[in-house]
């Protein structure tokens, strides 16, 4: 019998709202919160019929503390799903603890604003001490621990596949296959084809910004940082076929080795074609991934989000995406004193996902979890005063759960390393 606020109507937001509907066991009743509430409308319409949850609907704007706390105060959840943009994690952290409530997100904090002096501030000296340039990082959110702690309240960020799944992956490494886990590496392949010349499968601005950063990985204690798109390799990924990957700076990485001390070496690699990287190449070069707004005819603009204007919706993939995803991690390590590798990973087929909820498999493997991540915390599962990332749990009810809930996972022992 729980209630459960989600703010945002987009692509994760769609899945996790069906997922939440198959659950009505669970999520007994749901509001979809966002700033266009025709989309909250429209989907509630299709779903209601279908399900046993009680879906209502609003308009919120997230960037507004006031608001949301009106609008929390109002329903009464017990949590709130943040399945908006990384830009509103911090301020739905504070309605949440203003009216007691529990807290859920699947991406960490980064400034809208990468030009406000006092962010840069901020950001410029943790650059300096940490070594890595990404305009997104955990410090901010990792600084309301005292606060949730002292309300009872929990906060669980990241519960999406990447980072979400892969860091209960690794909890689920280290408690049944490996005394010490030396070496991470964390695959994310998507051998999907929409027939689009250029199109991003989840929220352009976010998935730019990620992309034409420089990369970093974390290895004996240390960042190290290195030129976008620098370090390339190929793999063979089981359901997709051989695949160029690309090393890129990623959130999980950043808990991890907080969390995992003991690990050596922590990677993130991604899979992009030719024809994404040299459209994106001269996208860049052209000034149109600017997050700084420029005057346009006496009109203020910012263009990477003149740019999301132009570029197909990524809800609008769905139908024409065809192919799989492959997604997981390879862990190196010791147990019983010998030499262990493993790979657990999911695959995922877009047009399934299409078929059973209306979204091909980006927004799927990323909705799927947000649900889980969510049920976990209600029923109990997951719920302890602070602010954790998903490897901070106990990984097994979490992995049961994804193989109930539409994403299955394998372990292959000995699988090909990365190099
Ligand atoms: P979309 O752009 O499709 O959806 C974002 C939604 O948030 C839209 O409904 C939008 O409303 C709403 N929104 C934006 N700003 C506000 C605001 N100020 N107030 C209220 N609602 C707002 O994004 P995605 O669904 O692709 O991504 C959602 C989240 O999932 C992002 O944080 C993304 O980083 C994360 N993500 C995480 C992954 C993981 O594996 N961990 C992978 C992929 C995404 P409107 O309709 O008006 O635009």
């Amino acid at each position: 019998m729980s209630k459960l606020l989600i703010i945002g109507c987009g692509g994760v937001a769609s899945v996790a709202i069906h997922k939440c509907c198959q659950n009505s066991d669970v999520f007994t009743e749901i509001m979809i919160a966002s700033r266009t509430v025709s989309k909250c409308d429209a989907l509630k319409e299709k779903l209601q019929p279908t399900t046993k949850t009680v879906i209502s609907t609003a308009k919120v704007d997230a960037d507004n503390v006031d608001e949301l706390v009106a609008l929390i105060n109002d329903y009464k959840p017990e949590a709130v799903l943040n399945l908006a943009l990384p830009y509103q994690d911090l301020t739905i952290m504070d309605a949440c603890l203003k009216t007691g409530v529990h807290y859920i997100d699947t991406a960490n904090y980064e400034a809208e604003d990468t030009e406000n002096p006092e962010w840069r501030k901020i950001y410029e000296e943790r650059c300096e001490r940490l070594g890595f340039t990404a305009y997104f990082d955990y410090s901010w959110q990792w600084a309301y621990e005292d606060k949730f702690k002292d309300a009872g309240l929990t906060a669980l960020l990241g519960t999406g596949f990447d980072p979400g799944v892969t860091s209960v992956f690794a909890a689920y490494a280290k408690k049944h296959y490996f005394d010490t886990i030396e070496t991470i590496d964390i695959l994310d392949c998507n051998g999907g084809d929409h027939g689009y010349p250029f199109a991003t499968n989840f929220n352009p601005e976010i998935n730019l910004r990620e992309v034409s950063a420089p990369g970093s990985y974390f290895e004996n204690g240390k960042w190290v940082e290195i030129p976008a798109m620098s370090i390339k390799r190929e793999y063979d990924f089981d359901g997709v076929g051989m695949k160029d990957m690309y090393l890129l700076h990623h959130e999980e990485i950043e808990a991890l080795a907080r969390n995992m001390p003991e690990v050596k070496r922590i990677r993130f690699f991604m899979t992009f074609g030719q024809s994404y990287l040299t459209h994106m190449k001269c996208l860049e070069n052209v000034g149109l991934l600017r997050t700084d707004a420029i005057d346009f005819n006496g009109q203020q603009i910012v263009p990477i989000q003149f740019l999301k204007a132009l570029l197909p919706d990524p809800a609008s993939l769905g139908p024409r995406t065809v192919g799989k995803t492959n997604i997981g991690c390879i862990f190196t390590g010791m147990k019983d004193g010998k030499k262990r590798s493993i790979y657990i990973y999911n695959i995922c087929d877009h047009q399934e996902c299409y078929r059973e909820v209306e979204s091909q498999a980006i927004s799927y493997t990323t909705g799927v979890p947000a649900m889980i991540g969510a049920m976990m915390v209600l029923n109990g599962d997951w719920k302890k005063p602070g602010v954790f990332t998903t490897d901070e749990f106990d990984p097994d009810p979490y992995m049961d759960a994804l193989n109930k809930w539409g994403l299955p996972w394998v372990v292959v022992e000995n699988p090909t390393l990365v190099d």
